[in-house]
């Protein structure tokens, strides 16, 4: 049987899953609440295509993001999206990195990442003003303007006859007689399939059951402007805490030219809390009765109190800066819009480390599509697609 599919949220991953089941001959609605795409962490974010350096062996990170690496400038060359293969260094500055350091280079080349071990000389001459005691090139990393991703998506969507919908809201998905339908704040469509890829609230459709066993966390990530670019030519980062989900504060001159510093990360009050001052009573209430966020908060304790204090004290953020750019001051950081990353958080206090898609033969749910999701999500699409597809009789 053939039929309608509703994708719910126009995000790039949204969007992209849309393109890959319009691409595969379905018929397809996209509903996103907000008046246009990409308004929430596609348009919010590094703009960083992720090379797939960082991730598991083997994992959906991994392999997605290498493959998007080597294909998405291209891509975007074609679409008329401005994106570019620009490299970029990630550098020890303490000694004691250095394990972590070769560690990672490991990793890269396991994952087919071209990827080089740099002294501080041959990495001075890539960037001059950065200190380090060793770095790693990474060649196929590029900045891309997502935003701009996510309308020529929409473009293509629109021009294949998909049905896209704006400021209009999913309140319920009920299942019944083989069909899911999709109410919405403007009314329901009767669909064969629904895909939830609502970033920030993709555990909102979740069965009660699954929803005990995971849940969304947000973290803000706050960037800064740098008023010096001079001082970044491309993309700098430092090594990651393996712990972490997050890549820590970075350097990154993005495809529009400007540098800007971030982001660290957070726990937001709200799920769409762009603002330390943004509260949402009822989300943090949910929050707080989840038994994984209390075990979160328990393993990144001290992490996350330091984090915390350099986003309320400049000069220990500042100092986190000076380790790869000891040049820049007080001054040179003006604060700029954040971003909200959606990370899925399990039980037992894990942050999910991979992308994750679950769902059964009428309803699929992308819960876990964090950084590299933006980079990787035209692959990301095309997986979901091909799952929905095998599983579903559509
Ligand atoms: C600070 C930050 C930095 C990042 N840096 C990078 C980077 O450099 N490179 C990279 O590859 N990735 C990066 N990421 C990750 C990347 O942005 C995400 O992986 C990607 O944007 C996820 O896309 P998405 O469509 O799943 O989510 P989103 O873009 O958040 O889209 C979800 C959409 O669903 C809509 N929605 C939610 N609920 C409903 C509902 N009930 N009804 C209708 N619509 C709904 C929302 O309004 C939203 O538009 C970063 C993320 C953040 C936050």
């Amino acid at each position: 049987m053939s039929g309608t599919v509703v994708v719910v949220g126009g995000g790039l991953v949204g969007l992209a899953v849309a393109h890959a089941l319009v691409g595969r001959g379905r018929e397809v609605v996209v509903v996103e609440k907000e008046p246009d795409w990409a308004r929430h962490q596609s348009g919010h974010n590094s703009g960083v295509i992720h090379s797939g350096l960082y991730y598991r062996p083997g994992s959906l990170k991994a392999r997605l993001a290498t493959e998007a690496a080597r294909t998405l400038p291209e891509v975007c060359a074609e679409w008329g999206v401005t994106a570019r293969r620009t490299g970029k260094l990630v550098v020890a500055t303490r000694t004691e990195e250095l394990p972590r350091l070769h560690a990672l280079h490991e990793r890269g080349l396991a994952n087919g990442v071209p990827v080089d071990l740099l002294s501080p000389a041959a990495a001075r001459e890539i960037e001059p003003h950065v200190a380090c005691v060793a770095a790693l090139h990474v060649h196929s990393t590029g900045v891309c303007d997502f935003p701009g991703l996510a309308r020529a998506l929409a473009e293509r969507l629109a021009a294949a006859g998909a049905e896209l919908r704006t400021s209009e809201r999913v309140t319920a998905l009920d299942r019944g007689h083989g069909r899911v339908r999709v109410v919405t704040d403007r009314g329901e469509i009767s669909a064969t399939h629904a895909v939830v890829c609502a970033g920030l609230q993709a555990d909102a459709f979740l069965a009660p059951a699954a929803r005990r066993q995971v849940r969304i966390v947000p973290f803000r990530g706050e960037y800064w402007t740098l008023r010096r670019p001079d001082l970044v030519r491309g993309l700098v980062y430092p090594v990651p805490d393996p712990t972490m989900p997050f890549l820590g504060v970075h350097l990154t001159r993005g495809w529009d030219g400007e540098v800007h510093v971030g982001p660290n990360a957070v726990l937001a009050l709200a799920r769409e809390g762009y603002r330390r001052r943004d509260v949402d009573p009822r989300e943090a209430a949910d929050a707080l009765g989840f038994a994984g966020l209390w075990r979160l908060g328990r393993r990144y304790a001290v992490t996350g109190a330091q984090e915390a204090w350099r986003s309320l004290v400049p000069p220990a953020f500042l100092r986190t800066v000076r380790r790869m750019l000891a040049e820049v001051s007080a001054e040179d950081l003006q604060r700029r819009p954040a971003g909200v990353r959606a990370q899925a958080v399990l039980r037992d206090g894990s942050p999910a480390d991979d992308f994750v898609v679950r769902g059964g033969p009428l309803v699929t749910h992308v819960v876990n599509a964090p950084s590299p999701g933006a980079t990787a999500c035209l692959q990301i699409g095309a997986h979901v697609a091909e799952r929905l597809l095998a599983r579903a009789a559509l």
